[in-house]
């Protein structure tokens, strides 16, 4: 079955500080989405890679391709105003197809191991929608206002990383829904139509690289 990827790096990476935006930061001297782009390319060289960017950073990005001696082949696709736009734009180059899945990803986890990339992309050929998810070690409380709050079975919640795998052609009819604040991933998009999602084992290291705290953890990760 034909597979695709779209790793969405469309944000302005605000919460990192600095002027480098997050995707583009180094850890131990390669930027997080290259290291980002080489998993997917270890997984599989015949899988069509889409990388999503912010319109202004697309020539920075080919810049670091040059300097890093990165061959990697990839389409570029210029970035939206929140991370469900970018993905639409993705999607927008993908051709409908009965037999093909669709894995999006977060640009800013390069850990995302071997194994849950198979998994996602395997079980997505029968299952149409598939997510990794891990368990939630910390107790967790709910807050119901502002004066009170009360611990939640931590057992009945997960935590959700990337990639998310779609058949092509569901997640296309579910991106043409009109974009609403609970879009926050893809899984959420989906669900919208009635169209129920696959849970499938996580693995821990698939940090989401957001603050300058996941940075040096990715630093450790890496070596
Ligand atoms: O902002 P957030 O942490 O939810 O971003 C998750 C992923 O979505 C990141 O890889 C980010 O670059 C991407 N994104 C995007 N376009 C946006 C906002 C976020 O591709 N407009």
């Amino acid at each position: 079955m034909k597979r695709y990827a779209i790793i969405v790096a469309g944000g302005k990476g605000l919460r990192m500080g600095g002027d480098v935006p997050k995707q583009f930061l180094p850890i131990n001297g390669k930027p997080v989405l290259m290291r980002t782009l080489e998993a997917f390319k270890l997984f599989d060289a015949e899988m069509q890679l889409i990388v999503v960017l912010p319109q202004e950073q697309i020539a920075y990005w080919q810049k670091l391709c040059r300097q890093h001696g990165c061959i990697i082949q990839h389409q570029v696709v210029p970035g939206g105003e929140t991370r469900f736009h970018s993905v639409k734009n993705g999607l927008a180059i993908i051709p409908a197809e009965e037999d093909a899945v669709v894995g999006v990803h977060d640009g800013v986890r390069p850990f995302v191991s071997q194994e849950v990339l198979q998994r996602c992309y395997e079980q997505a050929e029968e299952k149409k929608a598939v997510i990794p998810v891990i368990p939630v070690i910390e107790t967790i409380r709910k807050l119901n206002d502002s004066q009170s709050s009360k611990t939640v079975p931590r057992s009945e919640f997960r935590l959700v990383q990337t990639p998310q795998v779609f058949s092509v052609n569901l997640l296309k009819r579910a991106y043409e829904q009109p974009y609403t604040t609970a879009f926050t991933d893809d899984a959420s998009v989906v669900e919208a139509m009635g169209i129920a999602v696959t849970l499938t084992e996580g693995n821990r290291e698939n940090i989401k690289i957001t603050t300058p705290f996941d940075l040096k953890i990715a630093e450790v990760l890496a070596k």
